[in-house]
């Protein structure tokens, strides 16, 4: 089956000034577009064609013949859901059982938080940081390029994309500027508390 591009959750200028219209202009319209576009041409016609796009993250995932395949599809899943995990209005902290959790497994809200921060200013080069449930632990990761933690059998709570596309325009090289504000200004902790009420 084709993957579709999601419609974006808010409007383009929703998340200005911290992520500009411009920016989702090129990240959603141009960058994400082409991974789904050639995604769905590469896997056009072969057996991934009638999987679910996750399936086919896990089933090619490691296979060096299908690199292009890993990418795209994962770089399209990845971008679809850090969509969600931002909001107009977002930001702050999380409530209920997630703040429950966040608080008894890294210490506190301010500890997940220093701990999210270092993993998207640390990841050298492109990538993602993630808030993932792990065997039943909230876990903070990151991941190089496209890959994601989904071959990993982790759930995914929560990303944050660090390549330069996400923030250049707005934040020029000032990745750390960029990655405070997504916490302060813009995480949907609605949509992180949803998934985890999924996973646990
Ligand atoms: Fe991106």
């Amino acid at each position: 089956m084709s993957y579709e591009q999601p419609a974006l959750p808010y409007a383009k200028n929703a998340l200005a000034p911290y992520i500009s219209e411009q920016t989702l202009e090129f990240h959603y319209g141009k960058h994400h577009a082409s991974y789904v576009t050639k995604y769905n041409n590469m896997v056009q016609g072969t057996e991934y064609d009638s999987k679910p796009i996750e399936e086919v993250i896990k089933a090619v995932y490691g296979d060096s013949s299908k690199t292009g395949i890993f990418n795209n599809a994962a770089q399209a899943w990845n971008h679809s859901f850090y969509w969600n995990c931002m909001k107009s209005g977002g930001g702050g902290t999380p409530t209920g059982a997630l703040a429950d959790k966040i608080n008894a497994d890294f210490g506190s809200i301010d500890k997940f938080k220093e701990e999210f921060k270092t993993a998207g200013t640390g990841q050298f080069g492109s990538g993602w940081a993630w808030l993932v449930l792990d065997n039943g632990t909230l876990k903070v990761t990151k991941t190089l390029n496209a890959e994601n933690p989904l071959h990993k059998g982790q759930t995914p709570l929560l990303t944050m994309d660090v390549w330069e596309h996400a923030y250049y325009l707005d934040y020029q090289n000032k990745r750390p500027d960029y990655v405070q504000t997504f916490l302060d200004s813009l995480v949907n902790w609605d949509f992180v508390a949803a998934n985890y009420q999924a996973a646990a």
